[in-house]
């Protein structure tokens, strides 16, 4: 008989790996066929390196060519489906009656190693204490909880590691639980960290019945911190996890796809606008939609993958098990597609959009917080993007958040000193071109960025809490100055913008009152400058309303470009209309943009309301607006932004409305 089919012969129905090579395998055994899913003629065709994955595979193909011997006591092997297996393995040389060959045998650890990787990172040290009260076994969790290494641990009597004062009660417990097979008993008690200070934990000790006939060698306790524990759960709303809770969670899923080889996606989901709900509808009417979109969520996953709910309206989603950047796109459009079908709010369907920051494992991080927040990262990138985008994190994205997180913290400090000005933008009245008016527009020197625009700061200065410091800065500032310019007999009246967040941060009507009755400023020459979608909340429609009473203007700026309803509109007494710069700028070579502004201009009229053109750029386009009876501009062909000075200038120079 060969020695291959004697060893075959011997080895056969045992349950381990067992494997006869030369550079190709020659033989294994039928454990070992069934655990990789090879035929044993497939596997002879195979050589012993071609299974072992990743950075191991060198290192095997030298062991098996230099008939070396060595030990591996994790080695990641890839089965015939694709499936990675850790096994435990010894390879040697032998001499047969063939000559040379090499073997290996060992174990398949995969389950033991995935069990080792998940007790890591429980949340509980579970341990064995027998009745003389050592301790013979600790998970290795007690290190991440307690600091403790398995090792200083084990072997040791449990009396050294909780507090002094609970050992005695701890003694008789441990008399009854050894007395009492079956019997659960809880407690709470002090125990021990690493570095000397004690915690409070709680535990169950429990003695299974005919332990010593199954060889254990005692009593298991499970003890865990319930103050961490308590942070962590679902949210009552939806039912679905917090962020402490899903973070653990997701700890647990790397781990376990660590050892698969699948990659995750971390989806970090922001429903916008969704204060809108609850500040038109109601908290409770904003609770029903929040339920209802966590339904949708979850119906739209697989099992498997998670969703938990992170503040309001911001939810995180877990996908697992995927094999392909297309599998992760499907799943996004799924997700996406939640959001779809309108919401019944209170009789009426709303819709809602939503924006989406992904970041992957492994390519982006292999630790559950990093993820998520790198996730939060591409979150803020595809809200900058608009409503229904979609980013995925990367180097570039990251730079640009910390761009954006720099200027945050710089505009505080600006705002302390004062470094945000404003300029001013004539308005001219277009059939007399004498200036009517200026628009107060912010501008900030910034000290090592430069001059950053507005398009960049406003929406930073909202995001972090600040909008409602700098508005309030730039109008104290532009009525003081254009006070002086006022009492020097120039008939202008000043705008100034107020972007949404604004109605939302604070009392706007009583810093307006505040500023007018400071400055003696007449009301009736101050514009506020808002965009259509202020007026689709109700609270700041209520302000505006207050604020018309005061005796200001109103001006609805960039019309064209929000979605307004009529409804609304007309429901104002609005004094201005500001057509969009896209719109006039296109004015000279497309008919349909300069139908737009005819139509705001006739509607204008109807409404007696005054038409104001933005970004006048050309003697064309002023020969248009006034074709079309607009009746002010304001733009580059007239002038700039100026400072206050410039435009003192600009004024003295200009055939302007001086009463006197
Ligand atoms: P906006 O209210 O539409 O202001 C007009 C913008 O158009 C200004 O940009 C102005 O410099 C620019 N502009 C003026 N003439 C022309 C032109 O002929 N052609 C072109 N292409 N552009 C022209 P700026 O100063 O960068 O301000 C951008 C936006 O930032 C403003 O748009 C406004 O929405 C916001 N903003 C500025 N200051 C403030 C403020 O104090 N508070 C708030 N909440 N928002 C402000
Ligand atoms: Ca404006
Ligand atoms: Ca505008």
């Amino acid at each position: 008989m060969k020695f291959t089919e004697l060893w075959k012969e011997i080895t056969g129905p045992l349950p381990f790996v067992a494997f006869l090579y030369g550079k190709k395998f020659k033989s294994a055994n039928d454990y070992t066929l069934r655990l990789l899913g090879y035929s044993l003629k497939e596997l002879r065709e195979r050589h012993v390196w071609d299974i072992v994955c990743g950075k191991f595979r060198k290192e095997v193909k030298d062991t098996v060519l230099k008939k070396r011997n060595s030990e591996y006591d994790d080695l990641p092997v890839l089965t015939k489906k694709g499936e990675v297996k850790r096994l435990k393995l010894s390879f040697c040389g032998i001499e047969t009656n063939e000559g040379l060959m090499g073997f290996a045998f060992g174990a398949d650890v995969s389950k033991e190693r995935e069990l080792e990787l998940v007790l890591t990172g429980l949340r509980e040290i579970i341990a064995v204490v027998d009745s003389d009260g050592t301790i013979r076994y600790k998970s290795p969790s007690v290190r991440d909880i307690l600091g403790w290494e398995v090792e200083e641990v084990v072997g040791k009597h449990f009396s050294l590691f909780v507090h002094p004062e609970e050992v005695g009660r701890l003694q008789v417990l441990k008399e009854e639980v050894f007395k009492s097979p079956g019997k659960v008993f809880s407690t709470r008690y002090r125990v021990k960290e690493k570095g000397g200070d004690y915690r409070w934990m709680d535990a169950r000790m429990y003695l299974p019945p005919g332990w010593k006939e199954k060889g254990l060698l005692g009593a298991v306790i499970c003890e865990r911190d319930t103050a961490e524990e308590r942070r962590m759960e679902n949210d009552p709303l939806t039912g679905l996890p917090n962020r402490f809770l899903l973070e653990e969670k997701l700890k647990g899923i790397l781990r376990l796809a660590g050892l698969r080889g699948e990659h995750i996606a971390v989806v970090m989901l922001n429903v916008l606008r969704f204060r809108d709900i609850n500040v038109t509808y109601g908290f409770k009417v904003g609770d029903r939609v929040l339920k209802e979109i966590a339904n949708r969520l979850l119906s739209n996953l697989r099992s498997g993958d998670i969703v938990g709910r992170f503040v309001a309206d911001e939810f995180c989603i877990v996908l697992t098990g995927l094999k392909t950047f297309g599998d992760m796109l499907r799943a996004l459009e799924k997700i996406r597609s939640s959001f779809e079908e309108p919401f019944e709010v209170e009789g009426r369907s709303v819709l809602l959009s939503v924006c989406i920051g992904v970041a992957l494992f492994p390519r982006d991080g292999e630790d559950a917080a990093e993820l998520i927040r790198k996730s939060e990262i591409a979150l803020s990138k595809a809200e900058e993007n608009g409503p229904g985008s979609v980013a995925i994190f990367s180097k570039d994205i990251e730079r640009e958040i910390h761009h954006i997180v720099a200027l945050k913290n710089s505009l505080k400090d600006a705002l302390e000193r004062g470094d945000i000005k404003p300029y001013y933008q004539p308005i001219l009245n277009l059939r007399t071109l004498r200036p009517v008016g200026v628009e107060a527009l912010a501008r900030w020197e910034h000290p090592s960025l430069g001059p950053v625009s507005p398009e960049e700061f406003i929406h930073v200065a909202e995001d972090s809490g600040l909008i409602a410091e700098l508005g309030k800065q730039i109008l104290v500032r532009s009525v003081e100055e254009f006070f002086s310019l006022l009492s020097e007999g120039y008939n202008v009246s000043l705008g100034v913008n107020f972007s949404a967040r604004q109605f939302m941060d604070r009392n706007l009507e009583r810093d307006i009152k505040e500023v007018l009755n400071a400055s003696r400023f007449p009301a009736s020459s101050l514009v506020v400058e808002i965009t259509e979608s202020v007026l689709m909340e109700e609270r700041a429609r209520r302000i505006i309303r207050k604020v018309k009473g005061l005796g200001v203007k109103v001006a609805i700026d960039d019309f064209g470009t929000g979605c307004s309803s009529m409804e609304y509109l007309l429901g104002f007494d609005v004094d201005k209309i500001k057509i969009d710069r896209r719109f006039v700028a296109s004015m000279v070579e497309s008919a349909k943009a300069e139908g737009v502004v005819r139509a705001v201009v006739k509607l204008c009229e109807s409404i007696g309301a005054v038409s104001v053109a933005e970004g006048v750029e050309s003697e064309g386009i002023l020969e248009k607006l006034r074709e079309v009876g607009c009746s002010e501009g304001q733009g580059y062909y007239f002038a700039p932004p100026m400072s206050f000075e410039e435009l003192k200038r600009f004024l003295g120079n200009r055939n302007h409305d001086k009463d006197n």
